[in-house]
C-alpha cells in the first residue's frame, strides 16, 4: 500500500501528439508524445502511475498571469489571429511565440499538469511532468516559446500549501529567467540555474542573486559531463544540503546535450541522469519538469531516461524492438535529422564521455555560487 502510493507519478496528455508550433519553428518536433511512447514501449510505467493532465482554468492561471493576457491568449486560439495591439503588448504571434491551433489549450494543459503535481506531492512524493518546464513565461506576455509559466504556478501551489523552503533547480541550456524573476527577493523559493552564458535571454550572470535567494551558473560553450559532475558536487549538492528544502522542482530542459541545435553545450544524457539521481532523495517532495530540447531523439531519450531514474530502472544496453520503433518513426527536417547516428535509435543512454579536466572558470563559478548563501527559512523563523 505504502509502496504503491510512493511510486512516482507520470503526468502527460495527448494534446502534445500532433501539436506543433509550425513547420519552421524549433518546436515543430514531437517531444512529450515521443517520450511517453518510449517510456511505455520500455514497459516502464504501470497504468496506475499515469495521470492525464487537467487543463488549468483561467482562474488558476491568473494567480500568476494577468487576466487580460490570458484573455488575449484564449482569443488568439479561438480566432487564430492576433490584433497588432495584442502582438505588441503580449508577444503572441511575435518573437518566436507563434499562434498555432492549441496556443491556449496546450500551455494551459502543461500548467494544469504542474499544478496537479504540486497537489499530488502535498504530503510528499515524486511526479514527472514532461510537458511542464516553460520557464520563460511572464505574467503578462509570452517569452522564449513559453506562453504560461507552469513552473511558477506549481511553486505557488506549494507555497499555498504552507511550504516555506523550496528549491528550484533549472538545468535547461537557457537561464530560467521567468521563474527567478517571479520569486525575486522571496526567501521561500531559492532558484538555482545552470545555463549557457552569453546566450538568450542574456540574464543569469554569475553575480545575479535576485535579492539573495538565487544563484546562477552561466557555463561556457563545450560544457561537458566532467564539468557537470563538478557543478553537481561543488555547487548543486552543497547548496541543497545547506538549504535543506522541503520540496525540490527540477526543470530538465534537454537542450544542453551536445546534439541540440539551440545551444553550444556538450553534455550527454548521462549527466542529466546523474544529477537527478543525486538530487532526488534530498527532499520529501520532488517535481521533475521538461523544458527546452530541440532534437527529437535527444529529448525523448533524455526524458525517458529520467523517468527511469525516478523508478530505479537502468537504461538497457540495447532498446527493445518496440522502443526502437518509436525512435525510428521520428523525422526531423534539420540537416542533422537526415542521417541520424544509429545509437539514437538503439540506445537510451549516450556513450560515456571520457573524463576531461574541469576548466578553471567552471570551478570559479561554483565557488561564487556558494558565497554568502542565505540561511534556510526555518532557521530564520526559529531565530525570530
Ligand atoms: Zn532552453
Amino acid at each position: 500500500m505504502l509502496g504503491l502510493r510512493m511510486s512516482p507519478t507520470l503526468i502527460g496528455s495527448e494534446i502534445y501528439r500532433g501539436s506543433t508550433y509550425g513547420p519552421k519553428h524549433p518546436l515543430a518536433i514531437p517531444r512529450v508524445s515521443t517520450a511517453l511512447d518510449l517510456i511505455r514501449a520500455l514497459g516502464w510505467v504501470e497504468p496506475a502511475q499515469y495521470r492525464d493532465s487537467p487543463r488549468a482554468t483561467p482562474e488558476q492561471l491568473t494567480r500568476f498571469h494577468a487576466p487580460d493576457y490570458i484573455a488575449a491568449l484564449m482569443r488568439a486560439e479561438a480566432t487564430q489571429l492576433v490584433p497588432e495591439a495584442d502582438r505588441a503588448r503580449f508577444h503572441i504571434g511575435a518573437h518566436g511565440n507563434p499562434v498555432y491551433p492549441e496556443v491556449f489549450r496546450r500551455p494551459a494543459t502543461g500548467a494544469g499538469g504542474t499544478l496537479l503535481a504540486a497537489e499530488l506531492t502535498r504530503h510528499g512524493g515524486v511526479v514527472h511532468v514532461p510537458g511542464g518546464g516553460t520557464h520563460h513565461g511572464r505574467p503578462d506576455r509570452a517569452s522564449g516559446f513559453c506562453y504560461l509559466n507552469d513552473a511558477v504556478l506549481g511553486l505557488m501551489g506549494w507555497l499555498g500549501q504552507g511550504l516555506t523552503n523550496i528549491l528550484y533547480l533549472d538545468l535547461d541550456a537557457h537561464h530560467g529567467d521567468g521563474v527567478q524573476d517571479a520569486f525575486h527577493g522571496d526567501p521561500s523559493v531559492f532558484t538555482l540555474s545552470v545555463h549557457e552564458g552569453a546566450r538568450w535571454p542574456f540574464t543569469g550572470e554569475a553575480g545575479d542573486v535576485a535579492g539573495g535567494h538565487a544563484r546562477n551558473i552561466p557555463v561556457p560553450e563545450g560544457y561537458n559531463d566532467s564539468e557537470a559532475g563538478w557543478v553537481l558536487h561543488h555547487a548543486i549538492l552543497p547548496i541543497i544540503r545547506h538549504l535543506r528544502p522541503q520540496a525540490i522542482m527540477i526543470q530538465a530542459g534537454a537542450d544542453a546535450v551536445a546534439e541540440d541545435p539551440l545551444s553550444r553545450l556538450a553534455l550527454s544524457n548521462n549527466a542529466y541522469r546523474a544529477t537527478l539521481a543525486a538530487v532526488m532523495g534530498l527532499a520529501p517532495r520532488l517535481i521533475l519538469l521538461g523544458g527546452g530540447g530541440y532534437n527529437p531523439w535527444s529529448v525523448a531519450r533524455c526524458w525517458a531516461g529520467l523517468w527511469g531514474v525516478l523508478n530505479g530502472f537502468a537504461p538497457p544496453a540495447r532498446l527493445p524492438p518496440a522502443a526502437e520503433a518509436v525512435l525510428r518513426g521520428l523525422t526531423w527536417a534539420r540537416a542533422a535529422g537526415r542521417n541520424p547516428p544509429e545509437h539514437w535509435f538503439t540506445t537510451l543512454a549516450d556513450p560515456p564521455q571520457p573524463p576531461v579536466p574541469v576548466r578553471p572558470e567552471i570551478r570559479a563559478l561554483c565557488a561564487t555560487a556558494l558565497r554568502d548563501l542565505p540561511e534556510p527559512p526555518e532557521a530564520m523563523e526559529s531565530v525570530a
